[in-house]
């Protein structure tokens, strides 16, 4: 009997992990490998608040698993997981016409990646927008664009008003995506250029923007959205979300015509001591550095929805970034080759390769540690061309290097056929 491995989650970690096993054991017959996600196809993560500005259309980027399997040597299952039964070693999953299924595994990976934490705030689940799925990313690019030609066609002195609370990665770079946005909309004659169109305002409770990354840092994106016209304000605590808007912890409010939540993450909750498994107080597994989860060494968890210590000593746990599923899942591959040979696993370490937040064409601003042997600020365009380049990674973990190229160069030829924005 081939040794079965599941992998449930096609995003950053589960994807790269399904490709590099199929290629390897897969391909080689030595393991039958199975990839489970809710969806059919695949949008890297850290794109979604591109596809919501307009900036890319996930019908042309998206990744088809079914294509990917066939390509790569595993199988893809539809659907969504709703359980698991650790004593039969198996998956429950919801199919597409709502029949709960079962396939069994050997070896389990959760990779179900993680959403926006509301903190218990009151009307943020009722009243606001998030960008954790292709499908929310694509309802809020509808919004965005039917509210924007709503403002425009009743009031032209009347902006359309954006809330975003959290000034994480996923808040500034939506910022700096939708004020970009509106300036390719009104090069194609929808509204006159006027900096009263689109007014964002920026949430943050914390004391500065990006509050995870450097002084340094913070500072040359506060500023940057400042020029842009964003009205950033940090110490600002939220208290409620209402349908005219954010009402802050001092009373006052941020009126709104759209209110997008991106304060936070957290684990899908049906994680929560799924199967007894231990996990945390955001819902991730508690896993040991060999990323096996605490209670039971045939579970693995990767990427987001796991909490991985950094050190055998205990300080800090990996960060939820696509730069360390990406690492888990190189890490993952090899280990589990080599546990499928009856020898040890893995530990994993995480290398901290730097983090680099897009500004759209504007600028992109981050920290580089380890590459060229330097930590420090960096900005313009190198760093906006090393931010993209981590996207032609993922895609040449995905389709080779050499297709990777194929795609970058089709790309460029369909930009000389399409608008530069979705407008539809
Ligand atoms: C707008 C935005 C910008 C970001 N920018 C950056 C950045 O610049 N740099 C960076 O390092 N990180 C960035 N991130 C974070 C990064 O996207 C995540 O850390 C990364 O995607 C996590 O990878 P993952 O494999 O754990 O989960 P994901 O990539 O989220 O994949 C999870 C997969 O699991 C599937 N799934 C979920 N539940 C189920 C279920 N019950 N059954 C079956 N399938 C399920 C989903 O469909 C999805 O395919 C950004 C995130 C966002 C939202």
């Amino acid at each position: 009997m081939k040794h079965k491995v599941v992998i449930v989650g096609g995003g950053a970690g589960g994807l790269e992990l399904a490709t590099r096993l199929g290629k390897t054991l897969g391909r080689r017959k030595q393991a039958e490998i199975t990839l489970v996600d809710a969806n059919l196809t695949h949008i890297w993560k850290p794109l979604l608040h591109e596809v919501a500005a307009g900036s890319l259309d996930p019908s042309i980027d998206e990744l088809n698993y079914f294509a990917q399997a066939k390509w790569n040597h595993f199988s893809f299952q539809h659907g969504r997981m709703v359980d698991l039964d650790r004593d039969r070693k198996n998956v429950m999953f919801k199919s597409s016409n709502a029949e709960v299924r079962e396939i069994q595994y050997d070896t389990l990976v959760m990779a179900v990646g993680s959403q926006c934490n509301d903190f218990g705030t009151i009307g943020v689940q009722e009243f606001c927008h998030f960008l954790d799925s292709r499908v929310q990313a694509e309802k809020l690019h509808k919004l965005f664009l039917s509210r924007y030609m709503r403002a425009h066609a009743t009031d032209k002195s009347t902006p359309l008003r954006i809330s975003i609370v959290g000034a994480g990665a996923t808040g500034v770079e939506l910022c700096a995506e939708l004020q970009h946005a509106i300036r390719i909309i009104e090069g194609y004659g929808l509204r006159q250029a006027s900096p009263s169109t689109l007014k964002i305002t920026l949430v943050e409770a914390g004391p500065r923007v990006l509050p995870v990354l450097n002084q340094d840092v913070s500072e040359t994106v506060h500023s940057g959205l400042t020029d842009l016209g964003i009205d950033v304000r940090v110490s600002t605590a939220v208290k409620e979300v209402t349908a005219e808007g954010v009402r802050l912890a001092d009373g006052s409010i941020v009126s709104a015509d759209l209110t997008i939540w991106a304060a936070g993450i957290k684990a899908p909750s049906f994680l929560k001591e799924l199967a007894g498994l231990e996990t945390n107080r955001i819902n991730q597994f508690l896993v040991r550095r060999t990323l096996q989860t605490t209670l039971d060494e045939s579970i693995f968890a990767i990427g987001d929805c796991a909490s991985c210590p950094l050190s055998d000593e205990g300080c800090g746990f990996v960060p939820p970034r696509a730069q360390a599923a990406h690492q888990q899942a190189e890490m993952l591959s090899r280990s589990l080759s080599r546990l499928i040979a009856g020898r040890s696993p893995l530990k994993f370490n995480y290398e901290d390769r730097g983090t680099l937040v897009s500004m759209a064409s504007f600028n992109a601003v981050g920290t580089l540690t380890g590459l060229l042997g330097f930590r420090k600020v960096t900005e313009g365009l190198f760093a906006r061309t090393l931010y993209m380049s981590l996207y032609r990674l993922h895609q040449a973990s995905l389709y080779g290097a050499p297709r990777m190229l194929l795609k970058v160069f089709a790309e460029l030829l369909q930009r000389r056929t399409r608008p530069r924005l979705k407008l539809h």
